[in-house]
């Protein structure tokens, strides 16, 4: 045991997996946390709904194979215990990937043979479950709004004009975290933030979902280009025999809460599944609209000065584009790096570095990931990485040759559900292969 008190800060799904990790060196663990997660974990699991602290909750979200591994390593049975409590692993032959409007046969469906898809509030729910289970984690209700200090090290937390003394805290309280103002009331520097402007717009719908029904997930992904609009859509299978569907575009193309808006989408700008869902299956609730303005990263590793036993993770260290589906997965990995870092003896009256610098490697994958994708939308304008005509170039051609070549396929999808460093992607031998089929492909397309 290496603390009396460990607090963690925001009980969304980075909080719930870091205080998982904690109580296996705290005596006690304590989530500070808006919303009531006693009350919640009170709840059967039937009426997990979104909750406030947690607005994005209402929009489909992915768990990649790479969190997905993750949840089954600190919770050993989650997977078996999600399945049956109604989470989804879809039959083969039921999933379909567009690109472009065409339809993949050899859909890329990455490396995983295990899926596991339900709303996000019933898995966060689940993962709530488990972690409040813990005999020696406990949560109160309430909204932290500082750090307490003991020369340069972390020593509490101020909660609703309470101190409550720590031995070390996690920041887990979300994009908005505001751990940088609290740092600069003491004097420490705040960290650099790095903002990329994507202007985002999701609606999302929920739908019954029949027992027959051929098509159970369906993602389309419409690339921009001279005279094409970039847009996301996808339905997936959820709990409660339904599915929950999501049509998005940027900028100005701005799906609206109104039902008709919503399948005229559905039938006129996505493949045909989407306007069947639509037209024929029974809606359930309303629309439901979000936008997110940025993607961003607030890089800790940069920082020369920061306080001894305090750490920050899930998306108040980065929060990316959601359509690629990598922010519980990244938070999850994060918990791994707080793992490795309180493993390894860790010189407590010493900033966390060696916790930041693992942090910055996951950071750094899904970030590249995600903005280079973004940087070929017309509205996005930087800022750019070194290199970015070149690694826009290979990348292209990389991913069509994705989608003829079982290898190269295999490749790609490893590393886009985080399985994989992108830097698999450079490998010589890989990258030789993967740029000759995607330059022959481009040449006979232009021929
Ligand atoms: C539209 C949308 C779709 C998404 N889709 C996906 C997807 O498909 N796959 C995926 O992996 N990720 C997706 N994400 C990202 C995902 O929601 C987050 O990465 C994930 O929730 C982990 O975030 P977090 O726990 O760090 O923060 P959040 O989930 O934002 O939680 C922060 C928590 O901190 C609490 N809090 C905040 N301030 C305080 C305070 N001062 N005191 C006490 N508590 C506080 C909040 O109440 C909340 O519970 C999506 C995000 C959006 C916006």
């Amino acid at each position: 045991m290496l603390f009396r008190q460990a607090i963690v800060l925001g009980g969304s799904v980075a909080g719930l997996v870091a205080a998982r990790v904690l109580s296996d060196h705290a005596e006690q663990v304590l989530i500070i946390e808006r919303d009531d997660l006693a009350a919640l974990a009170a709840e059967p699991l039937s009426a997990a709904a979104a909750r406030p602290g947690v607005p994005q909750g209402t929009q489909v979200h992915a768990l990649l194979p790479s969190g997905l591994n993750q949840l089954e390593r600190f919770f050993p049975g989650f997977i078996a215990e999600a399945l049956a409590a109604g989470a989804i692993d879809p039959p083969p032959g039921t999933n379909r990937f567009y690109m472009d409007g065409e339809l993949r046969e050899d859909a890329p469906s990455g490396p995983a043979a295990q899926a596991l898809i339900s709303s996000r509030p019933f898995l966060e729910a689940l993962i709530r479950r488990r972690v409040l289970g813990r005999a020696n984690i406990r949560t109160v209700k309430g909204r932290a709004e500082g750090l307490l200090f003991d020369g340069e090290a972390v020593a509490g937390v101020r909660c609703e004009g309470a101190d409550e003394p720590a031995d070390f805290v996690v920041d887990a309280t979300g994009r908005s975290s505001r751990l940088g103002d609290w740092l600069e009331a003491h004097d420490f520097p705040k960290p650099p933030m790095q903002r990329m402007g994507i202007k985002l717009n999701y609606a999302t719908a929920l739908f019954r979902r029949p027992a027959d029904a051929a098509v159970w997930t369906c993602i389309s992904i419409a690339n921009p280009g001279p005279g094409k609009v970039a847009r996301i859509a996808g339905f997936t299978p959820i709990e409660g025999d339904r599915w929950t569907m999501l049509v998005s575009g940027y900028n100005e193309d701005r799906p609206s809460r109104d039902p008709a808006e919503y399948r005229r989408r559905c039938v006129e700008d996505f493949p045909p599944e989407f306007g069947a869902v639509a037209t024929t299956a029974e809606q359930v609730g309303e629309v439901i609209t979000y936008h997110q303005a940025d993607s961003r990263r607030r890089d800790f590793h940069r920082l020369r000065r920061f306080p001894a036993r305090l750490v920050a993770a899930g998306d108040a260290v980065a929060s990316f584009n959601p359509v690629y589906g990598q922010g519980m997965t990244s938070a999850m990995l994060h918990a791994s790096a707080l793992s490795e870092y309180l493993r390894g003896n860790p010189d407590l009256s010493r900033p966390a570095t060696s916790y930041f610098r693992d942090v910055k490697v996951v950071v750094d994958a899904a970030w590249q990931i995600s903005t280079m994708a973004d940087l070929a939308l017309p509205h996005v304008d930087g800022p750019y990485p070194k290199g970015y005509r070149a690694i826009q170039w290979a990348s292209g051609l990389i991913f069509q040759a994705s989608m003829r070549d079982q290898q190269v396929n295999q490749r790609v999808g490893q590393v886009t559900t985080m399985l994989a460093h992108p830097s698999a992607l450079a490998e010589p031998r890989f990258l030789m292969r993967a740029l000759a089929i995607g330059a022959g492909l481009s040449g006979a397309a232009a021929g």
